[in-house]
C-alpha cells in the first residue's frame, strides 16, 4: 500500500467539517441531529462485490455513482429524503487513480442529493463496497411494500428494459459502446428521489425496480396479500428495445433488472395528481394496471385477452 489506511481516509473521504451532521468522518461515531419533526429515520444497505456487481476494468467513476445511486433508490422507493451515508470499502491495494475516480462519481451524486458521507470503514481485501444510507420520512407517509389495496392503480416511472438490454448485449459478446443510451441506463441509474418525495400522501405502496417488474411487483403483492392485473400494451418499454424479437423484448422489459424506476400503487382518485407530478418532474408516469383482491400476477393485452408471460424476476440464489 503506497498510502496507509488513515492517509487514504484523510485524502479521499474526509471532506472537512460536517455540513448537515453534527459530527462526520473522524470520530468513533458520526452524530446525526434528530430528523425533521415527526420524521423517522429510513435506513438501507447495499453491497457491491467485484466480480459480481462490477469488474476491475469498469470506469471507477461509474462504480462510485452506481454504488450510491442504488442506495438512494431505496430511499426514493420509501418516500424518504436522503440525509447521510456511510461507506465500508475493501480494496486489495491502494490505487490512487481508482479511488480518486470512484470518489468523483460518488460525491457528485451525493452532493446533488444533499446526502453527506459521515463515516465508514476502510480495509485491505477483495474489492467490496458497502454503503448504508440514512434518510427521513414522516412515518405515515412512508411508501411501504405492504400498503397496496385492491382497486389501486399500478403506475411505473420512466421506461423499462434499457439497462437489461445493455446486460444482454454484453453477455452476447456484443457490448454496447460507451455513451450508448442503454449502457448509460445501466451504468448511471438516476434514483427517483424527487418522485418518491412527491408521492408522499399520494401513492400507497412503492418499490424500486432493481430486479425487474415481475419480481419486484411480486414483492408488493406478497407483502400486501393481493394480486395484480397488468396491461402489457401499456408498459412503457424503452425505445432502445424497438425491433427486438417480441419474446426477448418482453423478457427484457418485464424481467430485466437495473432500471431503478419506481413502481407504485395509488388510489384511482389520485390519477390527476400523479399526472401533474409527472409533468412537473418531466418524468413519464404510466398507469399499467391495477391491484386486485386475491393473489397472483396476470398479464393481458390491449383488448383484455390473457397473456402468458414466462419471464421471472432476477434472484441471486436461483
Ligand atoms: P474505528 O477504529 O473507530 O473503526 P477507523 O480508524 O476505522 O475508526 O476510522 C476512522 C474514522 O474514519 C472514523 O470516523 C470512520 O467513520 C472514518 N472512515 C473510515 N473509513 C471511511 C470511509 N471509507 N469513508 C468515510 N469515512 C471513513
Ligand atoms: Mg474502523
Amino acid at each position: 500500500m503506497s498510502l496507509g489506511e488513515f492517509e487514504l481516509i484523510a485524502r479521499f473521504f474526509d471532506r472537512g467539517p460536517a455540513r448537515d451532521a453534527i459530527l462526520g468522518v473522524g470520530d468513533d461515531c458520526a452524530l446525526l441531529a434528530p430528523v425533521q419533526p415527526h420524521c423517522v429515520t429510513a435506513v438501507s444497505t447495499d453491497m457491491l462485490l467485484e466480480g459480481r456487481h462490477f469488474v476491475a476494468t469498469d470506469d471507477p467513476e461509474t462504480v462510485g455513482h452506481r454504488a450510491l445511486a442504488v442506495n438512494l433508490s431505496d430511499l426514493a422507493a420509501m418516500g424518504a429524503r436522503p440525509r447521510a451515508f456511510t461507506l465500508a470499502l475493501a480494496v486489495p491495494q491502494v490505487d490512487e487513480a481508482w479511488v480518486g475516480g470512484f470518489c468523483a462519481g460518488l460525491f457528485a451524486i451525493a452532493d446533488r442529493h444533499g446526502c453527506e458521507l459521515v463515516g465508514g470503514d476502510t480495509t485491505r481485501g477483495p474489492a467490496t463496497i458497502c454503503i448504508t444510507v440514512f434518510g427521513e420520512v414522516p412515518p405515515e407517509a412512508a411508501l411501504r411494500r405492504d400498503a397496496a389495496q385492491p382497486d389501486d392503480d399500478l403506475w411505473v416511472s420512466g421506461t423499462l428494459g434499457a439497462a437489461a438490454l445493455a446486460v444482454h448485449a454484453h453477455s452476447e459478446g456484443r457490448p454496447r459502446p460507451p455513451g450508448d443510451p442503454a449502457r448509460l441506463r445501466l451504468e448511471r441509474p438516476e434514483p427517483r428521489v424527487a418522485l418518491g418525495l412527491s408521492l408522499r400522501h399520494v401513492a400507497r405502496a412503492a418499490i424500486d425496480l432493481s430486479d425487474g417488474l415481475i419480481g419486484d411487483l411480486g414483492h408488493i403483492l406478497d407483502r400486501s396479500r393481493a394480486g395484480a392485473e397488468v396491461d402489457w400494451s401499456a408498459v412503457p418499454v424503452d425505445p432502445s428495445l424497438d425491433g427486438l424479437p417480441a419474446p426477448l423484448r418482453r423478457r427484457l422489459a418485464l424481467a430485466g433488472g437495473d432500471d431503478y424506476e419506481l413502481l407504485f400503487s395509488a388510489a384511482a382518485e389520485n390519477r390527476s395528481a400523479i399526472e401533474a407530478i409527472g409533468r412537473r418532474l418531466g418524468l413519464p408516469l404510466t398507469r399499467i394496471g391495477r391491484i386486485v383482491a386475491g393473489e397472483g400476477l396476470r398479464f393481458h393485452d390491449a383488448r383484455g385477452r390473457p397473456l402468458t408471460v414466462d419471464a421471472h424476476g432476477f434472484n441471486h440464489f436461483a
